[in-house]
Formats: C-alpha cells, sequence, structure tokens
C-alpha cells in the first residue's frame, strides 16, 4: 500500500443499511465515529467530522445517563 495515501468506505448495493449497525454503541461504552458510520454524508471530510459530534454527544449522554443513577 506505497502509493495509497488514505481511503473510504462504501456500501455494497442494498447495503447502506449497515453503516447503521457500524455506528451503533457497544454497550454504552464504546463509540464510533468515522464516515462510514454515517448514514448521510459518508465517504466525506463533513461527514466524518459529523461522525464525531455524534459519538461524543452519545457519549457524553450516556455519562450522563450513568451518573444520574
Ligand atoms: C484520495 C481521496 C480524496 C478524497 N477527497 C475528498 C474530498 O474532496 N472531499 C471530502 O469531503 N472527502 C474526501 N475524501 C474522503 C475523506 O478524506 C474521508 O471520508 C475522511 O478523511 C474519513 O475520515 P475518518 O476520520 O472517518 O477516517 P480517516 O481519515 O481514515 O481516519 C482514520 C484514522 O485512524 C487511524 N487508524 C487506523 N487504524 C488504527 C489503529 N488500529 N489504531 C490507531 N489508529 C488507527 C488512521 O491512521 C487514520 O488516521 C477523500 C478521500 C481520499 C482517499
Amino acid at each position: 500500500m506505497e502509493y495509497v495515501g488514505g481511503a473510504y468506505s462504501y456500501a455494497l448495493p442494498g447495503r447502506a443499511g449497515a453503516r447503521g449497525e457500524l455506528a451503533r454503541p457497544f454497550d454504552q461504552r464504546l463509540f464510533f465515529a468515522g464516515e462510514a458510520t454515517q448514514r448521510h454524508d459518508f465517504s466525506t471530510a463533513h461527514g466524518a467530522y459529523q461522525s464525531g459530534t455524534r459519538a461524543a454527544e452519545e457519549a457524553t449522554a450516556a455519562l450522563t445517563r450513568s451518573q444520574a443513577r
């Protein structure tokens, strides 16, 4: 991969819903970001950015819920 400086995802035809699976948190402790997790604006820099803010908000909400218990 010497000449490859990056990549982005694409979904197989009919499998775009898999992006939602990739984005799903694990056990409310592990949160996933990255352009491949976006239902919209995937394969782009702004999609990657949006996924980061979404994952951060999910983590913050999970922390808030756990502290309220
Ligand atoms: C040639 C090319 C042109 C593009 N042009 C555009 C464009 O014009 N406009 C646009 O919006 N988008 C463009 N994109 C897409 C955009 O660059 C990507 O969608 C975006 O960078 C994805 O961001 P990301 O954070 O999801 O992943 P990445 O930017 O791939 O970040 C993932 C990071 O994780 C690191 N990593 C991987 N494995 C591990 C590990 N095991 N441990 C620790 N770190 C690890 C990697 O080193 C990398 O730094 C282009 C992409 C390519 C390849």
